[in-house]
């Protein structure tokens, strides 16, 4: 049940941050994109490497993932699944903490990136100096983080969860009464504490895809679209989770999408997930989520700058030169690892 208690968002000035502008990739031929797609298959295998790809990198990169053996997923999955993969060497097409994530469960693995650059404004907006000086104040509370973090504040954390598995989580620490620092995400925050009752400190870092989804906008094309099913991503504004029909991780949207009768869908989250929703319900009709600006001042326009910075050209160079390599400094390593298998087991023993 959700509860209408207002949110306790940290006193803390957040850094201010760069948001890039979308990449313009050059337009390549059929031609281009197939022997672009043949060459990173033949230095996948001669590398012994697998590619671990994110539902918002575009659909080549998808296409390529699952057509060489490794998988397209949210970041529990991604994460569980190079955790469990037998290859030297995994290559994640996503943003840098799902690589540095991959690097501190897989130390002895190499990790390459296609662009190691890529971050998150979760990420950004959470230094690691600023938040340890927080949680330093706040001894008494459990500190939990969301995955969309550093290796140093993942090092700082008590647990790491992803959206897919946060409310259980909080619903756990809520049931054996600990307080809790929650970070970065202050809509999702907002969102398990009003689910759980759980008695939380909420970063206020925001997430520059789904923070400009919009309530009004929402309601209104919604009265356009009667019958169709509002899919939200819990990184959105309160505004616009309150309107949905299913608040869920990326998994779960693509789940309702196969199984609910609609056939008309509102979904507010990066449109890069319209691919697999597509792969999996070609007769479904899907319509992105209005957000800030669309077509004006709008800063991601539903998709997220960093994500796009993928490409099968730097995917293929990345294969090639071996460099991008993602490092974490052991001992840091062994620091961030302890929240991220906390959320493993945690998830074994939920599906057990
Ligand atoms: S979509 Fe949002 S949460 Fe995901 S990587 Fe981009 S900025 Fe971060």
């Amino acid at each position: 049940m959700i509860t209408s208690s207002e949110p306790n968002i940290a006193a803390v000035t957040l850094p201010k941050i760069t948001v890039p502008t979308h990449p313009l990739w050059p337009e390549l031929t059929a031609a281009r994109r197939r022997e672009l797609r043949a060459e990173i298959k033949r230095l996948l295998q001669e590398r012994d490497a697998v590619l671990v790809a994110h539902y918002y990198t575009s659909g080549d990169i998808q296409e390529l993932a699952e057509e060489t053996g490794g998988c397209v997923a949210d970041s529990l999955e991604m994460a569980r699944f190079a955790a469990a993969h037998p290859a030297t060497t995994l290559v994640v097409a996503g943003v840098r903490f799902m690589g540095e994530t991959s690097k501190i469960l897989n130390n002895e693995k190499t990790v390459l990136m296609p662009a190691p650059t890529a971050t998150c404004s979760l990420d950004e907006y959470c230094p690691a100096a600023l938040f340890t000086a927080f949680c330093d104040r706040h001894p008494d509370h459990t500190v939990v983080v969301y995955a969309n973090t550093s290796a140093a504040v993942k090092a700082r954390a008590d647990w790491m969860v992803t959206s897919g598995i946060a409310l259980p989580v909080i619903r756990h620490l809520a049931a054996k009464g600990e307080k809790i620092i929650w970070a970065p995400d202050k809509h999702l925050g907002s969102y398990v504490a009003a689910a759980s009752g759980a008695d939380m400190i909420l970063w206020p870092g925001t997430c520059v895809v789904h923070d400009e989804f919009r309530g009004e906008a929402m309601q209104r094309m919604r009265a356009a679209h009667p019958a169709a099913a509002v899919l939200v991503h819990p990184e959105s504004p309160a505004e616009v989770v309150v309107q949905a029909d299913v608040v869920g991780s990326t998994t779960a949207m693509i789940q309702a999408v196969r199984e609910l009768p609609n056939k008309e869908f509102i979904v507010a989250t990066d449109a890069g997930i319209f691919h697999k929703m597509r792969q999996l319900a070609p007769d479904k009709i899907l319509m992105e989520a209005p957000a800030v600006g669309i077509g004006g001042d709008c800063q991601s326009c539903a998709h997220c700058p960093w994500m796009e910075m993928n490409s099968l050209t730097n995917l293929l160079e990345a294969l090639r030169s071996g460099e991008n390599e993602i490092q974490v400094a052991s001992e840091l390593a062994a620091k961030a690892r302890r929240p991220i298998e906390r959320m493993l087991d945690f998830a074994r023993r939920m599906k057990g």
